[in-house]
């Protein structure tokens, strides 16, 4: 079994490597308030928030917003869990994802969620916060753009952090040497294509995707990865 090990993207991120069938996850702090970026299909969600807390991520932390980049149950299936045990914590969780997709997670569409292929049934939830391309996400001091990327699924989303350290988190339109499949419920070549090329006007420095490792030559990779 990996052993999971908080990977520092400095000055604010912490990379969690997904186990097991699990989507990467991501951890941003900015004070008091935090985001998490997709939270792995929730059989191992203990393991994820019982490695931040006894890290010390989570000390004085008052609120989290979890964002999930499309509705694929291997990102979204820890919502609920995460959200218990954050609040076991005395942290307030509030959810956020693109409008298509916050539609399916609370009408818990399967044929879109794809729950069955885990041995799951996804439990529908609410989410509180319903995104369009070019919205801000707030977390703390921090503002992360929403750039809908339709292809992998008609509501995927990147979101993007500007500063110094530029961050593009990419759920699974884009991974290091490989892009998400075009042909599962709702998902188009063409559309993914058009998304490709839209990323490839953005200047990063870590690309972090929902599986496999971080990608470092943004627009090489997207150049070499152009389906
Ligand atoms: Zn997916």
């Amino acid at each position: 079994m990996p052993e999971l090990v908080p990977i520092e993207i400095p000055p604010n991120t912490v990379m969690l490597k997904g186990l097991d069938w699990d989507s990467n996850i991501y951890f941003v702090r900015s004070g008091r308030e935090a985001l998490i970026v997709d939270t792995g299909t929730g059989k191992r969600a203990r393991d994820y928030i019982g490695l931040l807390a006894g890290e010390g991520y989570l000390n004085g932390l008052r609120e989290v917003v979890i964002f999930n980049t499309h509705e694929h149950f291997d990102h979204i299936g820890g919502n609920l869990t995460f959200k218990s045990l954050l609040e076991g914590l005395g942290i307030k969780v509030s959810f956020a994802t693109h409008r298509i997709v916050a539609e399916i997670i609370e009408r818990g569409l399967s044929g879109i969620i794809l729950d069955h292929a885990y041995g799951e049934r996804f439990k529908p939830h609410e989410v509180h916060i319903k995104l369009k391309d070019g919205d801000e996400l707030k977390v703390g001091k921090l503002r992360l753009n929403v750039i809908h990327t339709p292809g992998h699924t008609a509501g995927s989303s990147c979101l993007y952090l500007d500063g110094d350290t530029k961050l593009m988190f990419t759920g699974d339109t884009v991974f290091n040497r490989a892009v998400g499949r075009m042909n599962l419920p709702t998902g188009s070549l063409d559309e993914l294509r058009k998304s490709l090329r839209k990323l490839t006007g953005f200047e990063v420095d870590f690309g972090l995707p929902g599986h496999g490792w971080i990608i470092k030559d943004w627009k090489g990779n997207l150049k070499r990865v152009m389906p």
